[in-house]
């Protein structure tokens, strides 16, 4: 998926647990099983005996992939169980729920694991990859599919490209029987299964459009021995443009597993980004923060964070920037590097003011202002008394702030 973009505005990138994923498929009318959903072992039990499945499948909820060969720090191995018995839905249950299920797609120490959900279970004869994304190269949407599915997608297509089909989507025309016949011959579904599979990809596709996703992922895409087609896991992404045409969708965001201090900078329209040095930067404009970034790196220094304040700018976000960068314990050093252009400089002056008293900084803060209203912002920093080093130009500016940690 493209991700450029992402720092010129605050934007946050809707992401569903796979359940979420399912009620919009089933709404869709694409084959998966029946489930539920649990945030407690008693409720997983009580879910599993409720399903009165010949076989149960429990599925730790985490918005990263490769479940289930990932390891719980309770010392569970596997965020995917099949069991037939209830009684050891629960057990397994206790020990996903409030663990970190660490898998190769999330952070080293994991993630929490709140909601597992319990499914019927159904036997696999065969596992294949299927996909619809929005491509820049096909300027639309493309089917892309392999019947290597269920293990990892990049090791087939980098070992066997030959077994990743792809189908172009005319977005006018959508997906035509011819099309989705294709696929699901090179998906390898014969005989009437086939055609279940076409349907299938067809009713994937006007999901697809529905919901304005960027990717819908099913991987596996199976088939049971009793000769059915089932999508048994999801991952789709959706385009944040189409937030305002698509709020159930977003309302089914629970942000829990986004972080805090960046959500918080989202409220006040700020953009956070977390980085491991010591020195926070507070820019306006993506090139801005990177450049900043960039310099400090020059004269030895490493930021700490970037916060992006964007255009037009009010004083209490200017307030509300600083809270954020100066709870960051690791920031031994403040960098303002404003270049005023829609934004004015006295009203980040005001704010900056405000918030040194307010929040009584304790560490050194080096500014540089420039452009709209600058000789006003900088007779409102002097007359404060603050103890503020005015930098020239971003060289002076990263070559101070790195100073002042060293001090
Ligand atoms: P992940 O991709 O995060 O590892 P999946 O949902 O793909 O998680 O599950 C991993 C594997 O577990 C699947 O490839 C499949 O073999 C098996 N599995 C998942 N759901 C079911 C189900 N309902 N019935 C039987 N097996 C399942
Ligand atoms: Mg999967």
């Amino acid at each position: 998926m493209v991700r450029t973009g992402t720092w010129l505005s605050p934007r946050r990138w809707l992401n569903l647990q796979e359940y979420q994923s399912k009620k919009l498929m089933q709404e869709s009318g694409v084959a998966v099983q029946r489930f539920y959903v649990a945030d407690t072992p008693s409720e997983a039990l009580e879910a599993a005996k409720r399903l009165n499945a010949k076989e149960i499948v429990l599925k730790a909820q985490i918005l990263a992939g490769g479940r289930g060969k990932g390891v719980f720090d309770s010392g569970l191995k596997g965020g995917v169980h099949l069991t037939k018995d209830p009684a050891v839905v629960g057990e397994l249950a206790n020990k996903m729920l409030g663990f970190n299920l660490t898998t190769k797609q999330t952070p080293k120490d994991g993630v929490k694991v709140k909601t597992v959900m319990v499914a019927e279970a159904l036997d696999i004869s065969r596992e294949t990859y299927f996909a619809i994304l929005m491509d820049r190269s096909c300027n639309g949407p493309v089917m892309v599919g392999s019947p290597q599915g269920g293990m990892d997608i990049e090791e087939v297509a980098a070992n066997t490209p030959e077994l990743i089909f792809k189908e172009v989507i005319d977005i006018f025309e959508g997906v035509q029987d011819d099309q989705a016949l294709r696929m699901a011959a090179n998906l390898g579904f014969k005989g009437p299964l086939q055609r279940q599979a076409a349907d299938q990809i067809k009713r994937l596709y006007d999901l697809f459009l529905k919901v304005d996703a960027t990717q819908v992922e099913v991987n596996p895409l199976g088939e049971t021995p009793e000769g059915q087609v089932v999508c048994f896991d999801a991952k789709i992404n959706f385009d944040d443009n189409a937030e305002f045409r698509q709020k159930s969708v977003f309302a089914m965001d629970d942000m829990t597993e986004s972080d805090p201090t960046e959500m918080e900078a989202a409220k006040w329209d700020l953009k956070y980004i977390g980085l491991d040095g010591n020195i926070a930067c507070f820019v306006n404009g993506a090139g801005l923060a990177m450049a900043t970034c960039d310099i400090i790196d020059l004269h030895g220094g490493k930021p700490a964070n970037f916060l992006d304040l964007g255009g037009g700018v009010k004083e209490r976000q200017v307030y509300e920037a600083f809270k954020l960068l100066t709870a960051d314990p690791k920031v031994e050093a403040i960098l303002v590097n404003i270049f005023g252009g829609i934004v004015n400089c006295a009203i980040i002056a005001n704010g900056i003011t405000k918030a040194c008293r307010e929040l009584e900084l304790k560490v050194p803060l080096v500014v540089r202002l420039e452009g709209t209203n600058v000789h006003e912002a900088k007779r409102i920093l002097t007359e404060s008394g603050l103890p503020i080093t005015a930098a020239d130009n971003l060289d002076d500016a990263a070559k101070k702030a790195v100073a002042a940690i060293k001090k």
